[in-house]
């Protein structure tokens, strides 16, 4: 194979260099019977993914028009993926001081990070405006609090009198296939619910009161949402933005933020929808959005990093029970813990290859129907159920396809279990080259992680 077959953004040749890092990660140790799992980043179509979703609004904006795209750190929270990202001209939206801390670690400069989380405390406010970074606002009670430090009593200096603010609006328009991913059911968490009662003129009312608030916010939901469910809730939130413009007579709302929720295919490697299909809805559904007189913010999450990630996990036993073959891994519930809990919502592809990393052949009899387990004591924890795959034995590898995006970042520390190590990887030529993004996590972090300095503090009070 040359280089040529293994660069590029197809999905043909994303296949092509899945194919070649998981041989490499064999024939390189990362990946062994001391290190059973590991996830696999392919940074070429991290790059390329990135480079799609800049096009495609370049192409539907007015020329000059800012686009801000945060990348949603909670899809992958490793400060080198937001590095590599912000390389990529993408900026950050965090949910948390810890994802904040990361975006920052990352070199993400204040003015390219969004606060959006729904319990964001005073303290957190207090730093979002000493650093600068813009802040969404979720409900009346948040708003009070910036009231309180943006305009203080007293005649003390404000705050924070450049800052970004929005209010998060939740337009109510129904939910998706997956409940739990669904922001804009009528009783959503998130937000300013629109359409209750009153609600919209409270909404304009609190603009009208604060000269300061210049953005709105909507994020329909992630994973199961329609497109054309998504287009709606921007056209609502586009619409409110034009009505609190008409109230105060000028373009106090310069700002929208669009929130993320792009659906990944995890049936094949084909990238769809993709990102200039939705750019193009947008642009029919709300023309007046994209010309020129806002500014934009976009928040796509699992959409850039999903089809670039991969877990590949060592079969480390492989039995029977009742008749079914079980292929027992190191990949469980506690990389892929959406998947083992709400497998009908969260299937994944399940790639078999032999312990070389080569694609593990068909025997004669054809492909048998399998269990893959993972680690955790506990009977469901199975990523595939009645899966034809071929035949796996010990010492195999199975891949994880599609989880660059809330599966090795997400980690859920079950039975004490560590957190894999992560690798990025390039294939040039004949040559795939690895860069550590997360080192395994050692025992001796684990027992830290759980109390162990203070192993006595129980008994010796
Ligand atoms: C999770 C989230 C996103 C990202 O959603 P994806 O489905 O990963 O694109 C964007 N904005 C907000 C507010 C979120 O909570």
């Amino acid at each position: 194979m040359t280089s040529k077959t293994v660069a590029g953004d197809g999905h043909e040749q994303r296949a092509a260099r899945r194919e070649r890092a998981v041989r490499a990660a064999v024939e390189q140790g990362l990946l062994g019977p001391a290190e059973p799992v590991a996830g696999l980043l392919d940074v070429a179509g991290i790059r390329a993914t990135a480079a799609e979703l800049r096009t495609a609004f370049d192409e539907i904006v007015a020329p000059g028009t800012p686009v801000l795209h945060a990348f949603a750190v909670k899809a992958a929270a490793l400060v080198p993926v937001l590095r590599l990202l912000a390389d990529e001209g993408l900026g950050c939206e965090v949910a948390s001081p810890g994802e904040l801390a990361l975006a920052r670690a990352a070199g993400v400069p204040p003015e390219r990070i969004v606060l959006d989380s729904p319990a964001k405390t005073a303290a957190e406010l207090r730093e979002a405006l000493r650093l600068g970074i813009a802040v969404n606002a979720d409900n009346p009670q948040e708003l009070e609090r910036l009231d309180a430090l943006i305009e203080p009593r007293g005649g003390a200096a404000p705050a924070a009198p450049h800052g970004r603010f929005g209010l998060r609006v939740n337009p109510q328009l129904g939910g998706g296939s997956i409940d739990a991913l669904s922001t804009a059911t009528a009783t959503s968490k998130f937000g300013f619910a629109l359409q209750d009662p009153g609600a919209r003129d409270r909404v304009v009312r609190a603009f009208a009161e604060r000269p300061w608030l210049t953005r709105l916010h909507a994020h329909v939901g992630s994973q199961g949402i329609p497109l054309e469910l998504m287009a709606a809730g921007v056209r609502a939130t586009y619409e409110l933005a034009e009505e609190i413009n008409a109230a105060a007579g000028r373009r106090q709302i310069d700002t929208l933020d669009i929130g993320g929720g792009l659906p990944v295919n995890f049936d094949s490697d084909v990238f769809t929808p993709g990102y200039r299909e939705y750019a193009r809805l947008l642009l029919t559904t709300v023309p007046g959005l994209f010309d020129g007189r806002y500014e934009l913010v976009t928040e796509f999450g699992r959409s850039l990093l999903a089809k670039s990630g991969t877990v590949l996990a060592r079969v480390e036993y492989a039995k029977s029970a009742g008749g079914r073959p079980i292929a027992v891994t190191h990949a469980g519930a506690q990389l892929a813990t959406r998947t083992v809990f709400a497998p009908e919502s969260w299937p994944l592809r399940i790639a078999a290859y032999d312990a070389t990393g080569r694609p593990k052949q068909t025997a004669p009899g054809g492909l048998v129907a399998q269990d893959v387990a993972g680690p955790c004591c506990f009977a469901g924890d199975l990523v595939a159920r009645d899966r034809p795959l071929p035949q796996l034995a010990a010492g195999d590898l199975v891949g994880l396809l599609d989880t660059g995006a809330y599966y090795f970042s997400n980690h859920f520390a079950y039975n004490s279990l560590p957190r894999p190590g992560i690798y990025g990887f390039t294939v040039d030529g004949g040559e795939v080259r690895f860069a550590t993004v997360r080192s395994p996590q050692t025992v001796e972090e684990i027992v830290t992680e759980s109390g162990g300095d203070y192993a006595g503090s129980l008994v010796d009070f």
